[in-house]
């Protein structure tokens, strides 16, 4: 199933990862003018460079089978929407697993969000690594899954809740596995590991991204240099095009990405920009944080019962990973 689609590349589907409107991209690019953030380095070293003459750390082997594990690990929860038996199992897994993996203690944020016309508890989940570096790279994703499986015709199916291997599970898989490399060989930056609630809880707009929202009016953690978010980075048939409001409000930030990618010989980065979508990484850039969204949104079982794991592919969880490393590693 394709997503029907007008031809300026807006789909009509207003759900989880939602289009943005133009309005609020223009919003975003006013409020660029107003960022804080230093934008960090630009000019990352060639590898040749960092080999020779830098004493940056090098990344040490990205685990694609051991994130993909952790992919299924969490789709064996169950759905894990705040509220639900999976999500009290995810979190705690999440914030333990966290823990282990980057060799410091994982804390929560924790707060209530009014949604459905409900007040419900809610969590993020952190870790920070280096937090007296100059550079502070935050990496994101959402542990959430979706409460009904908006995009099913069949109405029985409808209500149903989401397995979420590629939409939630995916995202925090790359990020655990990052988390081990970082323990492994400290990188010279700073890293702000933040896994997002409540991102798709909706149905509407209002009610999501709440995990993110929250964030960044209390910012439990310093502002950082800039942000990378990663959602739906799991589908097996990889294409990750650069997203509109990324490239409008932090250029620079796709552009250190694009470029490991290129180093690294990963053509599942499209060097284009495809679609505008309303995520996570909206309320960072409202709160002058340089935020970009890696995301590949051409998943056909998108908000579906068949988002499951045999949808996905280690292989491209270690493309993603490897190249969110690489901007990491190069980081001063
Ligand atoms: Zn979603």
């Amino acid at each position: 199933m394709e997503h029907p689609r007008t031809e300026a590349g807006y789909t009509t589907r207003m759900q989880t990862v939602r289009l943005l409107p133009a309005s609020l991209a223009a919003l975003a690019l006013l409020v660029a003018g107003c960022s804080n953030a230093s934008g960090g380095n630009d000019t990352a070293p060639s590898p040749a460079a960092s080999a020779t003459a830098s004493p940056t750390p090098a990344p040490p082997a990205f685990d694609a089978s051991r994130a993909f594990t952790d992919l299924e690990t969490q789709v064996a929860f169950g759905a894990r929407y705040p509220g639900s038996p999976g999500y009290t199992k995810m979190r705690d897994w999440l914030q333990k697993t966290l823990s282990e993996s980057a060799g410091v203690e994982a804390k929560r944020h924790d707060f209530t969000a009014t949604a459905r016309g409900k007040q419900i508890p809610m969590s993020n989940v952190f870790a920070h690594i280096n937090p007296e570096a100059k550079t502070q790279v935050l990496l994101c994703a959402h542990y959430d899954t979706r409460p009904t499986a908006d995009e099913e015709i069949d109405p029985i199916k409808k209500a149903q809740p989401i397995p979420g291997a590629n939409d939630g599970a995916s995202g925090v898989a790359v990020l655990l596995e990052i988390a081990r490399m970082l323990k492994k060989n400290p990188p010279t930056c700073g890293v702000q590991i933040v896994f997002f609630d409540g991102e798709d809880y909706g149905p509407s707009e209002e009610d999501m991204y709440l995990g993110a929202k929250a964030w960044a009016k209390a910012f439990p953690l310093p502002k950082p240099t800039y942000a990378i978010l990663i959602d739906m980075i799991g589908d097996k048939s990889l294409q990750i095009y650069r997203e509109q409001a990324s490239e409008s409000f932090a250029p620079e930030i796709n552009e250190k990405v694009w470029k490991a990618a290129s180093a690294l010989g990963a053509g599942e980065f499209q060097n284009s920009v495809k679609y505008a979508i309303s995520d996570d990484h909206i309320p960072l850039q409202k709160a002058g944080v340089k935020a970009i969204d890696l995301i590949d949104f051409d998943y056909a079982p998108w908000h579906t019962l068949d988002d499951t794991p045999a949808q996905c592919s280690s292989a491209s969880l270690g493309t993603v990973g490897k190249v969110l490393a690489k901007v990491v590693y190069d980081e001063k």
